[in-house]
């Protein structure tokens, strides 16, 4: 079946050729207020990376994520692995703020604050830029036959050491400055695999960058496939008037506003044609609005023949943000944050988990006394040390030992300890006994918990 060329972008990625072989993108550096806008935007989202992992409050971290702890600081909060349904709301919080913001405003995430474009085309492509030429200003420079050994080793050479950079930044997250400082500066013997794992994600990070680039989000990014799902007629995105454009001539006295001139894809990180429509490519960056606005101004036509709009807006000219999907998700995402301001707000600073010892029921001391072994385990969830003693609540003549008969538990930790409980016979109620233990800090009954205490 003969194939029309102007249709190939419906069978295969832009950047793949008829053959297979990948189509190198380099896109020209844009020029407007939606790049300006996006340059801050994403320098601030950059340096906010940067920042926080290296921020403390009260000593903690103020974003770190533990995994081998299992402890999570989210915007100072400090979350334990325990706190499953803090950590369970708060991905229901993402994932649906992900999928209203998607419906409402499409893949704006994707060209101004996903983690992989800013780095692309914020760091790597402006060097890039530094380098070879942009295309605008450095035409000559592009020329292949104009390239320089010496620059483009200098390029790899900055490449590898921002690789390195962002590398450490993106491992403070996980294991904190303190122990990255620990890997850079002692023997590589002390941190083999801490060393090793930086130098794997740096090679990986140099490979997407400098080689890999785009087809993260052509070919592998989920979120990208999801939008055919999300967007609808009201959905806003970047996109092409058709009916003020075509048809397409590059008079411009004739035909429609659009004069052919390629220049929006010229500028476009994926390298497509917005004009064919909304494809899974288009990551809104709006760098084919700025540059077509460039065009408009030259040839004296209204500015924003590609723009951030709706299908509805383009073809009635209405807009309409609120419709059932985006009202219907809206309920649930304020839902979802009131039970989760809720949860966070009723969080009790400690957490106590009692268990049987293994193996034991229990053991008769004389003919009047019995006694059960426990382990407990203690999580202060607080910035503030806890001295705490135990008290059995309904059995004043029974006993119960721990540690010291106190126990001290530091800030944002966790302590496991075993505890005896020794009962008289009066008090067993039968083979179980249901036992309370209070927690004091002081006098202040901080917590109870309840246990069955074992008898004959
Ligand atoms: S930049 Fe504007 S005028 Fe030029 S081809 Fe693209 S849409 Fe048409
Ligand atoms: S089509 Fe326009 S908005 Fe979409 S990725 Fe290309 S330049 Fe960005």
């Amino acid at each position: 079946m003969d194939k029309n060329s102007d249709q190939d972008f419906r069978d295969r990625p832009i950047n793949i050729d008829a053959s297979g072989q990948r189509k190198r993108i380099n896109a020209k550096q844009p020029k407007g207020k939606w790049y300006t806008r996006r340059n801050i935007v994403g320098y601030a989202l950059i340096l906010f990376l940067v920042i926080a992992p290296l921020l403390k409050i009260h000593g903690h971290p103020f974003m770190m994520l533990d995994i081998l702890n299992r402890k999570f600081y989210i915007f100072g909060l400090m979350v334990f692995a325990e706190d499953t349904y803090i950590l369970a709301l708060v991905m229901a919080v993402a994932v649906v703020s992900i999928v209203l913001f998607t419906v409402v405003f499409g893949r704006l995430f994707c060209g101004w604050a996903c983690p992989q474009t800013l780095f692309l085309e914020l760091v790597y492509r402006k060097i890039e830029f530094l380098f070879d030429g942009n295309g605008r200003k450095g035409k000559k420079k592009r020329d292949p036959s104009n390239t320089s050994t010496i620059r483009t080793l200098a390029k790899h050479t900055v490449y590898i050491l921002v690789s390195i950079f962002f590398t450490n930044i993106f491992l403070l997250w996980f294991i904190g400055p303190e122990q990255l400082l620990k890997i850079i500066t002692e023997p590589v013997g002390a941190h083999l695999v801490g060393f090793l794992i930086m130098m794997a994600l740096s090679v990986f990070y140099y490979w997407v960058y400098s080689y890999f680039r785009e087809q993260i989000c052509t070919l592998f990014c989920p979120y990208g496939r999801m939008q055919g799902v999300l967007l609808d007629n009201n959905s806003i995105s970047v996109i092409y008037d058709y009916k003020r454009g075509e048809p397409r001539n590059p008079k411009v006295s004739e035909g429609g506003d659009c004069i052919n001139c390629l220049q929006c894809i010229s500028v476009c990180p994926t390298g497509i044609d917005i004009r064919n429509g909304s494809q899974l490519e288009c990551i809104h960056c709006a760098a084919c609005i700025d540059e077509c606005n460039l065009v408009m101004k030259k040839i004296s036509k209204p500015y924003n023949l590609i723009r951030y709009d709706s299908v509805q807006g383009v073809e009635i000219g209405k807009r309409s943000l609120l419709n059932t999907r985006s009202v219907a998700y809206t309920a649930v995402l304020v839902l979802l944050m009131v039970i989760l301001a809720f949860t966070v707000g009723r969080r009790t600073t400690i957490d106590v988990t009692l268990w049987r010892a293994q193996g034991t029921l229990y053991q008769q001391l004389d003919s009047e006394t019995y006694s059960n072994i426990y382990q407990i385990m203690f999580l202060n969830k607080g910035n503030e040390p806890l001295e705490l003693t135990l008290r059995l609540l309904d059995f004043p003549n029974g006993e119960l030992s721990i540690a010291d008969n106190k126990v001290v538990l530091p800030p944002n930790s966790k302590m496991k300890e075993a505890m005896i409980i020794k009962l008289k016979k009066g008090n067993l109620t039968g083979r179980e006994t249901v036992c309370k233990i209070g927690l004091f800090s002081g006098d202040e009954l901080k917590e109870t918990v309840t246990t069955n205490f074992l008898g004959p």
